[in-house]
């Protein structure tokens, strides 16, 4: 069976303790790989390594880190299908979302960054009352942690990389031990790249093992972090009293509104993109889609027809719409979610159960895309992340009322509105608790805004010089003339 290795110090090599966890293809229930269940020790070597690189690495010019983070931009280029099949069969999202949105937007997070750093510079500030002049040097941080979830695996983990190492850090990183294949390849193209060892470790295993080591360690200057609001918690108590930096984006429940004047067949066909892409699995998804009560009904029925028309299945197949959720135990979660659903007095009106494809993947994980209707914005399933493909359907009348009902959850990712009327339109995008709401559109992303959430959905903004910013140290030096 096939071992992925960790990259340390510019080799690929085994865990110390030569323990190895299963890797499963969760479309068709079977381990197919296997990934090192690594521990401190290996964590300890990944640190040394990088410490000792980064005095070389940090002092390269922007022009040199530029070529070099180019040159895994291109390494990603030139091996393009192989990433798109790894990331859909690790995953179970359907390759052509793979080869639309993951692969070349992790390419694009290279040559976003390695070209934004030669852009970033910094402020001055001219005192007129004495003569002088003080300027604010922005340094790297030395060795960071970036640690990522299994949504978007590659994506999300190079969205911290990248900005890490233009900025002149050198990292530590640990993907999702749900999702490490992208992440082995990219340790193969930094080879390729001639990337200097040390630069950027990579290092496989369970979070509460190999992740938390990585948080512990105290050569570790900053900890970036995507996945759940339990564990950025969790990554905060230990994180806050060693006064690290520290960047958290985590769990959502977002709000879709839909009022009556919006653009409907624009509204109905997106809606059902932001409920369903990925299988749910974005933490950008609406999943809460509050509809006004004039068009309530005709866009209740209209949704569930294109719903149904939804095809799950293998996610090789280049028609397939929904592929696997990412594990049994998530499977298994989501469905006790819609049972829930129906014990809080929601009445299913599409999809509700796990579906087993015909063929090859009869064994995998898959679940129907699912719509609830007739439940309070206050009950657990209007209130907690689910995380897979199931979205409530909620009528409303005001548009104070539909924003106390969006607002009401401790979350505040992302948000959607539909609505013609400009006005409403940036009077409710400015009342929404949120990091980011797209009016008329979703997951329309420009790489320069700032990225994250408010209340329980995280701390800090990534994206554009937001995450040079944070990756940087600024250090103000006076001088008087
Ligand atoms: P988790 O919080 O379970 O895991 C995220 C990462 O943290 C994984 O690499 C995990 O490793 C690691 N980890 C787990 N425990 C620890 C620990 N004690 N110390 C250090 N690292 C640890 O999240 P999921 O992977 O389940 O991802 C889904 C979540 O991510 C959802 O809540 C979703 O909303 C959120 N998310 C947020 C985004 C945002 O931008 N705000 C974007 C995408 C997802 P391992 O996998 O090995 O357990």
């Amino acid at each position: 069976m096939f071992k992925i290795q960790n990259y340390i110090n510019g080799e690929l090599v085994a865990p110390i303790n030569g323990k190895y966890l299963d890797n499963y293809d969760p479309s068709v229930g079977e381990v197919y790989s296997l990934i090192p269940d690594s521990d401190s020790a290996d964590v300890d070597m990944a640190v040394k390594a990088a410490k000792e690189a980064f005095p070389e690495w940090s002092n390269l010019s922007n022009e040199q880190r530029h070529d070099y983070i180019m040159a895994i931009a291109d390494g990603i280029e030139s091996r393009f299908e192989e990433f798109v099949e790894a990331e859909s069969r690790d995953n179970g999202k359907p390759i052509k979302l793979a080869r639309k949105v993951d692969i070349p937007r992790a390419k694009s997070n290279f040559k976003f960054y390695a070209t934004a750093v030669m852009h970033y510079s910094s402020q001055s500030h001219f005192m007129s009352e004495e003569p002088a002049i003080n300027y604010t040097l922005r340094q790297p941080l030395g060795v960071v942690g970036c640690i990522s979830p299994w949504n978007l695996p590659l994506y999300l983990f190079t969205w911290k990389i990248a900005p890490a190492l233009a900025t002149g850090n050198t990292v530590v990183a640990k993907p999702s031990e749900i999702t490490p294949m992208t992440a082995y390849l990219l340790s193969e193209v930094c080879k390729e790249a001639g990337l200097p060892n040390g630069v950027l470790n990579i290092v496989h295993g369970n979070g509460p093992t190999t992740g938390e080591a990585i948080v512990q360690h105290d050569d570790i200057q900053a900890i970036s972090f995507t996945g759940g609001t339990k564990t950025g918690e969790h990554i905060a108590r230990i994180v806050a009293p060693k006064f690290k930096k520290m960047s958290l984006e985590l769990g959502g429940k977002n709000p879709n509104i839909i009022f009556g004047d919006c653009d409907y067949d624009k509204a109905l066909s997106t809606s059902v993109i932001s409920s369903f892409a990925n299988q749910g699995q974005i933490c950008l998804c609406g999943s809460r889609v509050f509809i006004h009560e004039s068009i309530y009904e005709k866009f209740r029925d209209d949704f569930v027809v294109k719903v149904k028309k939804l095809k799950v299945g293998d996610p090789m197949e280049g028609d397939t719409s929904l592929g696997a959720v990412v594990s049994k135990p998530h499977q298994e979660k989501i469905l006790l979610y819609i049972e829930l659903a129906k014990q809080e007095g929601g009445k299913v009106i599409a999809g509700g159960n796990a579906v087993n494809p015909e063929g090859r993947c009869a064994n995998g994980y898959f679940v129907e895309p699912t719509v609830i209707e007739g439940l309070p914005f206050n009950c657990r399933t209007n209130q907690e992340e689910i995380f897979g493909p199931v979205v409530t359907l909620q009528p409303f009348s005001t548009e104070e009322e539909v924003l106390g009902y969006a607002n009401s959850v401790k979350y505040g990712l992302a948000a959607t509105v539909w609505t013609q009327d400009i006005s409403r339109a940036n009077r409710v995008a400015q009342n929404l608790h949120a990091g980011i709401v797209w009016v008329n559109c979703w997951l329309l992303r420009d790489l320069r805004t700032p990225f994250g959430g408010v209340k329980d959905s995280g701390i800090g903004r990534e994206g554009g010089f937001e995450a040079m910013d944070f990756f940087t140290e600024p250090k103000n030096i006076c001088v008087k003339y």
